[in-house]
């Protein structure tokens, strides 16, 4: 059994930090002692002095090759978890889709067909429910059976993903009795429906109106409602991409209750805003998707509640589609841009950025990176820590090196980045997924396929 040390950097989890070495075997961590006190033998040594050695990053929200507005995200799972690898990232979970009319299986099957053998880190999935009706809640019981556990509902998108009350509130139900976690895209999408008619009815044709219409209020009322019929059916909540401060407070105010309630939010709503909605020659739409950017002023209570626990995780919600061909769909009307911005690559640094930046601790960095979101989705033990027992899922990040986001050297499969130009301090040196180096100083030596499928316990915070 091949044995791997990492030698002389700063481990950090999000417990504590401690200058360790850290020794690898047969795809595991097996031991981490004070630097230098062990004498292990090793096929290879991997020198990390100067450098941090953190847990693999776990993005529990990415779309990838998804259907929407008549196209198609551009990342293949190929494309996506390379792109991720060099960002640092060696797990994520996607959603799978279930059309209306469908089974959830018939999704679920698909996004198997799509990803299995494909990825080069390990990669696990959502369930987004599209039709809540008697047979697709009886088919929740069996897919939180065999490593589903989570599922995704809206409020937003009528016609398309939009659940009413009702079926929200039945989901719920048997999310409480099965142990699976409802994941919600909190916007009211019947009335910002409305708006966005009126809007066009007015002329008002450009990307920043995508913004306009999705209002704040609209987010934070179908988080304070989705709240209460979790309530009433006595069910956890997780709330995807919060963008708006109105909405934190909702949050704020059910976990002031000691409700089971999380929140995540996205790098996109910590470092862009309206203002890049607004940006000349349709190049708003780069930065179309909902939840909407917010006005700046919102990025302080957002920055506030990831350090008070009000929210608890940062994903991607990497949903990426190219400027050329797909952005441009909406070039005369903004509901026809499609919604999403690649990210993928770049949430690892973006954070150690907030950290450079006084923003966040470090260990608060690797908690809602790597930590949080693998307990949140039954991976943690494995994923999300080092320490004996778990996967080898390590990466050497040199906090001091410089580098500038462009789309020029990202490797996303996406023509504009959404952070182009911007410069950042920290870059990702090398990457072990499960033990096996996929990124090594910064080389690529992964392969698809290398990244297994990742059947998951249920939510880790509820029992
Ligand atoms: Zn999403």
């Amino acid at each position: 059994m091949s044995r791997t040390v990492v030698r002389g950097g700063l481990v950090i989890t999000a417990a504590e930090e401690m200058h360790a070495d850290v020794l690898i075997e047969g795809g595991r961590i097996v031991a981490v002692a004070s630097s230098g006190t062990q004498e292990w033998t090793a096929d290879r040594v991997i020198d990390a002095t100067g450098k941090y050695v953190i847990p693999g990053g776990v993005d529990v929200h990415t779309h990838i090759e998804m259907p929407f507005g008549g196209t198609v995200s551009s990342d293949t799972f190929e494309s996506a978890t390379r792109a991720a690898a060099w960002g640092g990232t060696t797990s994520i979970i996607d959603f799978a889709i279930q059309s209306v009319g469908q089974s959830l299986r018939e999704g679920l099957d698909l996004w198997h067909a799509k990803a299995d053998a494909q990825c080069a880190i390990d990669y696990g999935f959502h369930m987004i429910l599209s039709d809540v009706n008697a047979s697709t809640l009886r088919e929740m019981d069996a897919l939180v059976g065999e490593g589903v556990t989570s599922f995704k509902l809206f409020t937003a998108y009528p016609g398309v993903f939009y659940s009413d009350d009702g079926q929200i509130l039945r989901a719920m139900q048997r999310a409480a009795d099965n142990g699976g976690l409802i994941m919600m895209h909190a916007e009211n999408g019947i009335a910002i429906d409305v708006l966005v008619r009126q809007a066009l009815e007015r002329g008002e044709t450009e990307p920043r109106h995508h913004g306009e219409v999705r209002r704040a209020l609209l987010e934070a009322e179908a988080t304070h409602r989705t709240i209460q019929l979790a309530r009433v059916a006595g069910a956890p909540l997780y709330v995807v991409h919060v963008a708006a401060q109105e909405a934190v407070a909702e949050l704020t105010a059910a976990r002031d209750l000691g409700l089971p309630v999380f929140g995540e939010t996205c790098p996109q709503y910590l470092y862009l805003s309206t203002d890049n909605l607004a940006e000349p020659d349709f190049e708003g739409a780069k930065y179309v998707c909902s939840t909407p950017l917010r006005p700046r002023e919102h990025q302080a209570a957002l920055w506030r509640a990831l350090r008070t626990d009000d929210l608890q995780v940062v994903s991607t919600d990497h949903c990426p589609f190219c400027f050329a061909g797909q952005k441009e769909l909406g070039r005369d009307d903004f509901s026809k841009i499609p919604n999403g911005l690649p990210g993928v690559e770049n949430r690892m640094d973006l954070l150690h950025q907030a950290v450079v930046d006084g923003h966040l601790t470090r260990r608060r960095w690797i908690e809602i990176a790597c930590a949080t979101p693998a307990r949140m989705f039954g991976l943690y033990g494995k994923k999300g820590t080092i320490a004996p027992g778990a996967d080898a899922d390590v990466v050497v990040y040199d906090p001091t090196a410089e580098q500038v986001l462009s789309a020029a050297t990202h490797h996303m499969n996406v023509d504009y980045s959404a952070y182009e130009g911007k410069r950042v301090t920290g870059r990702v040196e090398t990457v072990l997924s499960r033990g096996e180096l996929v990124i090594d100083q910064r080389k690529f030596t992964g392969r698809a396929g290398h990244g297994q499928y990742m059947p998951r316990a249920t939510c880790q915070y509820l029992h």
